[in-house]
C-alpha cells in the first residue's frame, strides 16, 4: 500500500510535539552540579592510618598503577622482658589515575579498610603527570568519602564500633571514678582543715575568757577600793569596825558604831 503523502511529516511532528512536552534530562553541568549516587566511583581516597603496607592492592591492581614505598622500623618491647618488633612504615603511596580503570579491585582486596571510593570526579588536568595522586592528595580525598549506609534494623553491631564503645565506656568509668575520688579527697581535706581551725581556736577562746575574768576581777577590786575610800571615818577613841563585824552585830556600818544597848538589871 502506497504511503499517504505527508504522513511521514505528520509522524515527525508528532514525535517532536511529544518530546517537547516531556521533562528534560539534560544536566546543565558545570552550571548545575549533578546529583551522584553515593557509591559513585569518582576517585580513590587513602586512610593511611589503616594501611599496614601489606602490598596486596599493588599486587592485585590489573593496571599496575599503584606505587608503594616503605621501610622497616624496630619498635621497642611494650613490656619489660618482651620482644622488639619490626613494622613497615609507609614512605610513598600513589595512584596513577591516568592508568586506573576504576575497577575497584584494590578497594575490595584491602584487608584493613584503607582505601575508599569517593564520588569526586573534578580532577582533570592539562598535564598527564598531574594525574598521579600522591599520598597527601589521596588523603585529602578521604574528606569527600560519604558515610557508610545505615545498617539494617536488628543487624549485629559492627565489632569495630562495639570495641570502640567498650573502650569509651571504660575510659568514662575510669574518669568518673577518678573525679569521685578527687572530690572525696577534697571533702576530707576540708574537714581536716576545719577540725584544725577549731582546735586552734579553742585555746584562743580560753585565753580570751581568762583575760575577761581577770579584767572583771580587777574592776571588782577597784570598785571595792573606791567603796572603802568613800566610807566615813570612825569616831575618835573607837576602834573602827570592819563592815563584816558590824553586820554581825546587826548595825549598819553607816551608823558609825552607835551604842549598843546594855542589858539592864532585871531585864535579863
Ligand atoms: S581501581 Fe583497579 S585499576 Fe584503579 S588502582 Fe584500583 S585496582 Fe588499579
Ligand atoms: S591493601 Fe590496603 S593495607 Fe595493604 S598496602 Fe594496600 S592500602 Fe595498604
Amino acid at each position: 500500500m502506497a504511503p499517504i503523502p505527508g504522513s511521514g511529516l505528520a509522524k515527525g511532528l508528532a514525535v517532536t510535539l511529544r518530546t517537547m512536552t516531556k521533562k528534560t534530562v539534560t544536566a546543565q553541568y558545570p552550571d548545575a552540579q549533578p546529583e551522584l549516587p553515593p557509591r559513585t566511583r569518582g576517585v580513590i581516597g587513602l586512610f593511611e592510618e589503616n594501611c599496614t603496607v601489606c602490598m596486596l592492592c599493588a599486587r592485585e591492581c590489573p593496571d599496575w598503577c599503584i606505587y608503594i614505598d616503605s621501610h622497616k622500623e624496630t619498635v621497642p618491647a611494650a613490656a619489660p622482658g618482651g620482644r622488639e618488633r619490626s613494622r613497615n612504615v609507609l614512605d610513598r603511596f600513589a595512584i596513577d589515575f591516568a592508568l586506573c580503570m576504576y575497577c575497584g579491585i584494590c578497594i575490595e582486596v584491602c584487608p584493613f579498610d584503607a582505601l575508599f571510593w569517593s564520588p569526586e570526579f573534578e580532577y582533570a588536568e592539562t598535564d598527564i603527570h598531574e594525574l598521579t595522586h600522591e599520598r597527601d592528595k589521596l588523603r585529602e580525598w578521604m574528606w569527600t568519602v560519604p558515610a557508610p549506609p545505615a545498617l539494617d534494623p536488628g543487624a549485629e553491631e559492627p565489632k569495630e564500633i562495639a570495641a570502640a564503645r567498650k573502650t569509651a565506656d571504660k575510659l568514662a568509668a575510669e574518669q568518673l571514678a577518678a573525679e569521685q575520688a578527687e572530690r572525696a579527697e577534697q571533702v576530707e581535706q576540708a574537714e581536716q582543715a576545719e577540725q584544725r581551725a577549731t582546735e586552734q581556736a579553742e585555746p584562743a577562746e580560753q585565753a580570751e575568757q581568762a583575760e575577761q575574768a581577770e579584767q572583771r576581777a580587777t574592776e571588782q577590786a577597784e570598785r571595792a577600793a573606791q567603796a572603802a575610800q568613800a566610807a566615813p571615818p570612825a569616831p575618835a577613841g573607837t576602834e573602827p569596825q570592819a563592815p563584816a563585824q558590824a553586820s554581825e552585830q546587826g548595825e549598819s556600818p553607816a551608823t558609825g558604831g552607835s551604842e549598843s544597848p546594855e542589858p539592864r538589871e532585871g531585864e535579863s
